[in-house]
């Protein structure tokens, strides 16, 4: 039988680091705003747990140009 967890939670980051949300405290992933992550699995230095992260890639809507 297989361990289903789907963790629905939130990311959360700062600074453009992701969060861990077992603890809130370590930092998992350093990020850029286009950043773009699928089941991205990232041991927490702080808690140890294991998160998989998933960051969508942004719509390319806005994009700046300097003319
Ligand atoms: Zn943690």
């Amino acid at each position: 039988m297989l361990q289903h967890t789907s963790n629905c939670g939130k990311l959360i980051v700062r600074d453009g680091w992701v969060i861990c949300p077992v603890c809130g405290k370590g930092k998992l992933l350093l990020t850029r705003p286009d950043t773009a992550v699928r089941n991205l699995p990232r041991k927490c230095k702080r808690c140890g747990q294991e998160t998989l992260v998933n960051i969508e890639a942004p719509e390319p809507a806005s994009i700046v140009t300097s003319a």
